[in-house]
């Protein structure tokens, strides 16, 4: 074990882990960020490396994901950030400074962590899915659906949640018509959120129905569909086809040192990015299960490096 204590270690690699080591290192504090090396099935840049354009990030009419990652990993590094290709496998914080674990093997020594792992949008993964993913199949109906390959076409979406209902309606607005496949006869979505997926005159709901598999040339053409009830399967034709079944947030490695929600959502204190343990800040998707955007995992990885930076300052005076 190297016994340099060092000032903040991020973990993550989305826009929340960068945004954090930019504010980080241009406030001196040397900060090291662990990227990963495909954790959770996600590249080192985060859900971003899975989409093609991105057109509502400030600053950039239109951007590829990969590219815009590259951007901030770059600018991060121009800043002072050292980065390494790791995945965190464990962590210790029972006692400062705590204790952070690489898959490799590195054990480092931290006064204060970042965690910025992000979510994992869940795939059903039916068997054609790998063809199509990004060519009509996505997991994020406000990121994608306003691309033109949806507009006036028939859509899909998949999920009986809020989310479900959410997007369904959002995408009601470019669509011929929206499909909300749900594998029972009735939603889990709040109640208002009903009445506006029962009163959206493009919105049809089909009951007790699951995607058995998708097809298309080049790009999506419809959707494969078995009734549950009846057992019988048929085609829907579809141009896209929206997951809505929830995400998986990357935090299983904490092994439960941090509170979380039901749902392995880190809590963190109102307007902050403070966590249970003092000394751990949160950014990103990892702590927010409603807006999910770049700009917003942007935004909480600034506030993260800004905490940090206080309780290090505050420490350093003889506070806490
Ligand atoms: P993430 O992007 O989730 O990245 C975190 C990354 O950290 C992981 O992917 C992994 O590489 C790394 N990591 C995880 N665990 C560990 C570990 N234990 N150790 C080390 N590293 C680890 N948002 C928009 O604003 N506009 C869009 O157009 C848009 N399009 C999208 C399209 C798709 C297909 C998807 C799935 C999402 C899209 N989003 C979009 C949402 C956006 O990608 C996310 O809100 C944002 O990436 C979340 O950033 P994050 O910093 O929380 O982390
Ligand atoms: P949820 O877990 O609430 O819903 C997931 C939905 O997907 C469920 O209807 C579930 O079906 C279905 N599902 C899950 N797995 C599968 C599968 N393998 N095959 C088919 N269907 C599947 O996730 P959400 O993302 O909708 O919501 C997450 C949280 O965020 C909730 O607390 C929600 O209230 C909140 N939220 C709030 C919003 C708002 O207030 N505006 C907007 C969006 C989210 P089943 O019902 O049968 O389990």
């Amino acid at each position: 074990m190297n016994n340099t204590v060092e000032n903040v270690v991020i973990i993550g690699s989305g826009p929340g882990g960068h945004t954090a080591a930019i504010y980080a290192a241009r406030a001196n504090l040397n900060p090291l960020l662990y990227e990963g090396f495909m954790a959770g099935g996600v590249a080192a840049g985060g859900q971003l490396t899975t989409t093609t354009e991105i057109e509502n990030f400030p600053g950039f009419k239109t951007i590829g994901g990969p590219e815009l990652m590259h951007h901030m990993r770059e600018q991060a590094i121009h800043c002072g950030t050292r980065i390494r290709t790791e995945t965190i496998s464990k962590v210790d914080l029972s006692q400062r400074p705590f204790k952070v674990y690489s898959e490799e093997g590195d054990v480092i020594l931290a006064k204060t962590i970042i965690i910025a792992t992000g979510a994992t949008a869940k795939r059903m993964r039916v068997p054609h899915e790998d063809d199509l993913w990004q060519k009509g199949i996505s997991a994020c109906a406000v990121c994608d659906g306003a691309l033109p390959i949806f507009r006036n076409q028939p859509l899909v979406v998949i999920g009986g949640g809020d989310t479900a209902v959410e997007e369904a309606t959002y995408l009601t607005k470019f669509a011929s018509k929206v499909y909300l496949v749900h594998r029972r006869n009735e939603l889990r979505a709040s109640k208002a959120m009903q009445q506006r997926a029962f009163t959206n005159p493009k919105l049809e709901m089909v009951w007790d129905a699951q995607l058995e598999d998708v097809f298309g040339e080049k790009y999506l053409e419809g959707v494969k569909v078995k009734n549950l009830k009846t057992g019988h399967t048929y085609d829907l034709e579809a141009k896209g086809l929206f997951y809505a079944i929830g995400h998986t947030p990357n935090t299983a490695f904490l092994e439960g040192q941090i509170k979380t929600d039901e749902s392995g959502y880190i809590l963190t204190e109102p307007d902050s990015t403070l966590t249970s343990v003092p000394g751990v800040f949160a950014a990103g998707d990892v702590q927010d299960k409603r807006y999910r955007q770049a700009i917003t995992s942007a935004g909480t990885g600034c506030m993260a490096a800004l905490d940090a930076e206080h309780f290090l300052a505050t420490e350093a005076s003889g506070g806490h």
